[in-house]
């Protein structure tokens, strides 16, 4: 409408009848009521409408009804609200053809395509030629006269059911947005299944049938026959079936037993074609959209409107796009979550595979294991990355022969593995035999071990990143105990890692505090009882109180801490040594700790060394204590440290022998003096056979290698008697003295000597 026509045409009659009062409209919403616009400068078939509707229901809902007198008022009407059902417009008003204008400006201008327009003519003579109806979609056109006749009311209730049907497929259309939007998001959970039945589901909404049908795609064949021009053989699958059909789910279409609809849906994908019925649909959707050929079946009972027809059109382009999205989701899928390298799945998987497993069932039954390469980055530096990866591989098919599905084996981290399945299948005595015999590799064998850690799924960890966490501190646990280690998880670990945090910060500068010091404990000849050493043992008393050793020791093992630390120590030791000499106590060997990670320190014993000098104190006077899985851990700095060590005079002695890993190889290539018979062995002496085998085994071992033993724990005159006869040399334990602080220790050998 153009706005000169507006301005010409502005005297409007008695407003007030022109325009329902605002407040008196009860609803916007088109759902309530049906608005209406009648637009005729004739006063009095306006007054007759508004009588005459004003009590008519139409489908069920009142008439609003809005009344302009004039083309001008129409559109001034219309630019403030477009939300008519259906517009009765007199042909003549202003001008001859100011109802067409009015159509036109409506259709044209406005865009306005949903609202039925009735044209109203006085004149018998009058009438759009059809090229008009057709083009500006004009619902009827009848004579006043006629209205009369026909009435009003089937007038307008035929307008009203076209606008309801457009307003349906609109909304339908809109609806059908959303469902495309909702599949994809669908699609992000990676399931062509949900997306095959919201196609099914909301295209029977769409065209206001019941959900009856099947949505099947073409796939390869499953058998390897290949058709005679080379392509591949397809098959049809039903991936998703609403009402009767429901049980085909899964099934291929020639178990369709209905050959009906079999044969409608092969045509389909063998012609690439949509195909419509008096009854059903079948739309087709391309593999060029959608990945793969589908087709959707849909039991219609009717012959669909051609509005129906395009919008299904629609549909399928949408849907084709989905199902599209969805394939290449889950190609993103397998990048994400496969390992590029070993083309296993990744850490994310592990993930998710850890969080399915909870979902069903809460884990309960299931291990998560990680698994470990011990000197992987040894071998890489050593053979490079090539041969590593070869590597990897091998080790990948190895676990996974040991742990094949469903229990699934993924790659965490470099060398790192996590697998997760049943505990039957998935448990630690399985993982320690993973490495039983070695990795053949272009016609060489490598020996590896591996450290290991369990943790079942049912724990209470809330969510998966913390339960992996969890197996973490697990398998760390293991390390710390060497190569080849593996670890069960329990709660203390859990304790212990919230401990260890807070113990290391509170370790930070306790040498400078002064809260560490050492005490004494004796060893002695179990012969004479004569006192030939003894063993400094560190003590952390921080303010809150003190820690045991077995506490903060591993915590100063796991950082740089324990280079200071080990550092005071020895400084101590050498003190000690001086305090005691000037007591004028026999030449005694004291004796340090030392663990794996001050040994691989290159600088290590000339550390101690110069620590000595400084003291004035002859290396020969200092013990170094080394656990056996340390010196086998740490086996390079073990070898060259201990060996500079002893070569200047001083002692060695493996600690805690026979709970490690040593075997006779490294055995024979340590340099060390004495072995120690592990405090458990001693513990068990009398109470059981094995106790007495083993520490009878490590006593013949020394004799045989040439190296004093000492037994250490000795807390009863039996166990000493058992190990005096064994001939054991030397001892130490709670019989003979507990540790005890520099003074009390030089005060012990005093007493000693004057019983001597
Ligand atoms: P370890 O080297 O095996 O030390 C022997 C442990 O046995 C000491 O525990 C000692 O107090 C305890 N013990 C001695 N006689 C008996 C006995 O008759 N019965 C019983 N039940 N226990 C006895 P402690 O002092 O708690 O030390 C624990 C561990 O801490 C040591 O085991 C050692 O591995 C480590 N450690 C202690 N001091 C140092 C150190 O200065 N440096 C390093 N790196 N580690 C240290
Ligand atoms: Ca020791
Ligand atoms: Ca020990």
């Amino acid at each position: 409408m153009s706005r000169e026509t507006a301005t010409q045409l502005d005297e409007a009659p008695d407003e007030d009848l022109v325009f329902a009062p605002e407040d008196d409209i009860p609803a916007r919403d088109s759902r309530e009521v049906w608005r209406v616009l009648a637009v005729d400068d004739d006063k009095g078939f306006q007054d007759t409408t508004a009588l005459s509707l004003r009590h008519t229901r139409i489908l069920g809902r009142p008439i609003q009804l809005v009344q302009a007198y004039s083309l001008a008022e129409a559109a001034r009407c219309l630019a403030q609200d477009r939300d008519f059902a259906v517009i009765l417009a007199d042909v003549v008003m202003e001008t001859e053809d100011a109802g067409l204008r009015l159509v036109k400006g409506v259709r044209e201008t406005l865009g306005l395509f949903e609202p039925r327009i009735v044209l109203l003519t006085g004149q018998p003579g009058f009438a759009p030629v059809s090229r008009i109806m057709e083009e500006y979609d004009l619902n009827d056109y009848c004579l006043k006269s006629d209205l009369a006749r026909r009435g009003l009311k089937q007038v307008l209730t035929g307008a009203i059911r076209g606008y309801k049907q457009l307003r349906d497929l609109a909304t339908a259309r809109k609806g059908l947005q959303l469902i495309i939007e909702s599949s994809s998001r669908l699609a992000a959970a990676r399931s062509i299944d949900d997306l095959a039945r919201g196609a099914l589901i909301e295209i029977s909404r769409l065209l206001r049938v019941a959900p009856e049908g099947i949505v099947c795609v073409e796939v390869p064949s499953a058998s390897t026959v290949m058709a005679s021009d080379c392509s591949v053989a397809a098959e049809a699958i039903v991936v998703r079936a609403e009402g009767r059909f429901e049980t085909f789910v899964g099934a291929p279409l020639q178990a369709l037993p209905d050959s009906r609809v079999r044969g409608l849906i092969e045509q389909a994908l063998s012609g690439r074609i949509a195909i419509e019925i008096s009854d059903a649909q079948v739309v087709f959707l391309p593999r060029e959209e959608a990945h793969a050929d589908y087709a959707i079946f849909l039991e219609t009972g009717r012959t669909l409107e051609p509005a129906e027809l395009e919008l299904l059109n629609v549909f399928a382009t949408n849907v084709s796009r989905g199902f599209g999205n969805v394939a290449l989701i889950s190609r993103l899928d397998r990048l994400a979550f496969e390992d590029s390298l070993l083309g296993i799945p990744n850490k994310t998987a592990l993930r998710r595979e850890i969080e399915r497993l909870r979902l069903t069932g809460n884990g309960r039954g299931s291990n998560l294991l990680l698994f470990d390469v011990d000197n992987y980055s040894g071998l890489s530096d050593a053979l490079g990355p090539d041969f590593t990866d070869r590597l990897l591989r091998m080790i990948t098919a190895r676990l996974q022969s040991f742990f094949p599905a469903p229990a699934l084996v993924t790659r965490v981290n470099e060398d790192i593995f996590g697998i997760v399945g049943h505990d039957a299948q998935v448990n630690l005595a399985r993982a320690g035999e993973v490495f039983a015999t070695p990795i053949e590799l272009e016609d060489s064998s490598y020996p590896l071990t591996a450290c290991y850690a369990e943790i079942p799924l049912d724990t209470e960890h809330p969510d998966a990143p913390s339960l992996k966490r969890a197996a973490w501190r697990t398998l760390q646990q293991a390390k710390r105990r060497g190569g080849g280690q593996g670890e069960r998880w329990n709660p203390t670990i859990e304790l212990e890692s919230g401990l260890r945090y807070r113990l290391h910060s509170q370790l930070l500068g306790a040498v400078d505090r002064g809260e560490l010091h050492l005490v004494y404990q004796p060893q002695v000849e179990l012969a004479s009882g004569r006192i030939v050493g003894a063993e400094a043992l560190l003590r952390w008393s921080p303010p809150s109180g003190p820690v045991p050793p077995d506490q903060f020791i591993p915590v100063a093992e796991n950082s740089a801490l324990i280079h200071s630390i080990g550092r005071f120590v020895v400084e101590q030791a050498c003190t000690a040594i001086r305090r005691l000499d000037a007591d004028g106590a026999r030449a005694l060997v004291i004796s340090v700790n030392v663990s794996g990670r001050q040994l691989d320190r290159d600088s290590f014993i000339e550390e101690v060394h110069s620590v000595c000098a400084s003291h004035g104190i002859s290396p020969t006077r200092l013990g170094l204590e080394v656990t056996e899985t340390s010196a086998v851990t740490a086996f390079e700095g073990a070898v060259s440290g201990l060996g500079a060590h002893r070569r200047l005079g001083g002692k060695v002695a493996i600690d805690d022998f026979g709970t490690g890993m040593a075997s006779l190889k490294y055995l024979q290539t340590l340099p060390f003096d004495y072995l120690k018979i592990d405090r458990s062995f001693v513990s068990r002496l009398g109470d059981d056979e094995q106790g007495g085998q083993i520490a009878r085994m490590i006593i013949e071992l020394g004799r045989s290698l040439g190296v004093t033993v000492i037994a250490e724990g000795v807390e009863t005159e039996a166990q000493a008697g058992w190990l005096r006869r064994a001939g054991c040399h030397l001892a130490q334990g709670w019989l003979f003295g507990r540790p005890v602080v520099l003074e009390q220790f030089a005060e012990c050998l005093r007493n000693q000597g004057r019983g001597a």
